[in-house]
């Protein structure tokens, strides 16, 4: 009997880069990925972070599955250099994970730099940064029979929280350039999605007390808790897959059903 599906969920000998990978939902999505067969390029800030998150899925799945490199995702110079070198090591690229972000708290009615200081990082890491490293990988994406780019957003483009403006501006900015890119790339066969992830435990909310964490998830979360890192990562990489064709410039929420509680 015919199989009554033909298309691959399979990442075997795809090559994929993940920013923001040394922590969080960025190293839970570059071990997904490898998990499913891919080949990762694991880009953070720290050397010794990223050599250990690259040693991490080398032990499980062999010393050629995994790069890395450290860089700035706000040094585009060195955007491209991760590209090139990616492309010598692998020979092409089929999956770009922008990941990488920043929340920096400052209110919008302050009257010092901090907020243009907060606003001006937080637009360069979150936002430009994801448009830079798309532009470097485009033309090995487009040599891709299954080109995918997922972005990272927030729940913070759909809801708001104060003090959070810069962040929720940068976030927003990601669906809209994801819809953008979608329509635009669409003709090459590229999809591009975001992910608006709601309250996980990673780096980014570390500092908030477990106390503090409890209570908000029991007022606003329907599943009355916090995410873990590779709970978003599955919804990522699923959308890395070749099966996933035909969904693209979506905005995929990853948040426990935090945005559709009433009471
Ligand atoms: P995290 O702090 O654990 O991981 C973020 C990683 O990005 C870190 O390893 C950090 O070093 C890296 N990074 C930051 N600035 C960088 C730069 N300039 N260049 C290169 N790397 C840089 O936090 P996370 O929650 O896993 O964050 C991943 C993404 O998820 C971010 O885009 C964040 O905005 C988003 N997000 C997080 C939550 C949450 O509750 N944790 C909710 C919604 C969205």
């Amino acid at each position: 009997m015919a199989r009554l599906s033909n298309l691959s969920r399979s990442l075997n000998g795809k090559f994929a880069i993940v920013t923001g990978a040394a922590s969080g939902m960025g190293r839970a999505t570059a071990f997904l990925l490898a998990d499913e067969g891919a080949s990762v390029v694991v880009v953070d800030l720290d050397q010794s972070k990223v050599d250990s998150v690259v040693l991490e899925i080398q032990s499980e799945y062999g010393a050629l599955r995994a790069i890395g490199f450290a860089a700035d995702v706000r040094d585009t110079d060195r955007l491209q250099v991760i590209v090139d070198q990616t492309v010598a090591t692998f020979g092409g690229i089929d999956i770009v994970i922008n990941n990488a972000g920043i929340s920096l708290t400052s209110a919008a009615t302050s009257t010092n730099d901090d907020f243009l200081a907060a606003w001006d990082t937080t637009l360069a890491i979150n936002l430009s940064a994801y448009i830079h490293l798309v532009r470097a990988a485009l033309p090995h994406l487009k040599n891709s029979s299954s080109g995918r780019i997922v972005n990272v957003a927030s729940t913070e483009s759909i809801v708001a929280t104060p003090t959070l403006s810069a962040y929720s501006a940068s976030k927003s900015g990601v669906t809209g350039l994801t819809r953008s890119l979608a329509v635009e790339l669409g003709k090459d066969g590229i999809t591009v999605n975001c992910i608006c992830p709601g309250p996980v435990n990673t780096g980014m909310t570390d500092a908030i007390p477990a106390e503090m964490k409890s209570k908000y998830a029991q007022r606003h979360v329907a599943l009355r808790r916090y995410g873990e890192p590779e709970e978003v990562a599955h919804m990522t990489v699923s959308l890395c897959m070749p099966a996933m064709s035909f969904v693209t410039g979506a905005s995929i929420v990853v948040d426990g059903g935090m945005t559709i509680r009433h009471t």
